[in-house]
């Protein structure tokens, strides 16, 4: 039985007084949920993360990070930086960094890669947009940003990352996929790892992501691939977030 993962994604918002009431109230609820319970926030803030969380239950992690190790590389952020902060996390490939920066499925594996390298647990983030599923294309495209994360890690570090689906149609539109639809995804998903390493498919947690609420948050995770959420605008209300953290 794997452990459920609700992780936030707070995207580019916060501010350290902000983020001081949001941390420190999932801090102190946190010990009512099941499952692992994470931030990814904005890296000038995972000091502050690290200042309020060290020693709770709570884990956090960076949004995105560079491909390289270090360099001359103005304004990324390095995995080896993330881990010096204490992140057990990182969200690659999210849709946002797909569609704005240009992220493409090669890119996305190598991020993978490296972030397994730097010691951190990768999320990586995969989706089809409104188009493709109404195109009928939903596994060939998932299939896709699957195979080249597949093909890029080795068998053996399978069971060191963690998936996400986010149609990208869901994302922040408050439109969720339904648990039926979102759970036959993950079962390609999972088939596909299990492909690959069998005993490390059944270990990998796959998330759903796309307006995922407390509303809606006990249906989806009562699928049986469905091992957790990562939640974009939910996670920046601190009893939104623990909702959902206790529905899993
Ligand atoms: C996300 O950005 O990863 C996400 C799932 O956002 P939202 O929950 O707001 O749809």
């Amino acid at each position: 039985m794997r452990r459920k993962l609700i992780a936030g994604n707070w995207k580019m918002n916060g501010s350290l007084a902000t983020n001081a009431v949001l941390l420190s109230g999932i801090k102190a609820e946190v010990g009512q949920a099941a499952c692992t319970v994470a931030v990814c926030v904005p890296a000038p803030y995972l000091a502050q993360c690290q200042a309020v969380l060290t020693g709770s239950p709570v884990a956090w992690g960076g949004q995105d990070l560079s491909v390289h190790d270090s360099g001359a590389y103005t304004g990324e952020v390095s995995g080896a930086m993330l881990a010096d902060f204490g992140c057990s996390y990182v969200i690659v490939g999210h849709s946002e960094r797909r569609s704005y920066h240009a992220e493409n499925n090669e890119l996305v594996a190598q991020k993978t890669l490296r972030a397994l390298k730097s010691g951190l647990t990768p999320i990586v983030c995969v989706g089809e947009s409104l188009a493709e599923r109404e195109a009928g294309q939903t596994d060939v495209v998932v299939g896709k940003q699957l195979a080249a994360v597949l093909a890029a890690v080795d068998a053996a570090d399978l069971g060191g990352i963690v998936v996400a689906y986010e149609p990208v149609w869901a994302i922040g539109t408050g439109k969720t996929a339904t648990p039926q639809m979102a759970q036959d995804v993950h079962a390609m998903l999972r088939l596909r790892l299990r492909e690959r390493n069998a005993a490390a498919a059944d270990k990998v947690q796959i998330l759903y992501g796309g307006s995922m609420r407390p509303d809606n948050a006990r249906e989806l995770l009562a699928m049986p691939d469905i091992d957790g959420g990562l939640i974009g605008g939910a996670s920046l209300k601190t009893i939104d977030f623990l909702a959902i953290a206790r529905a899993a």
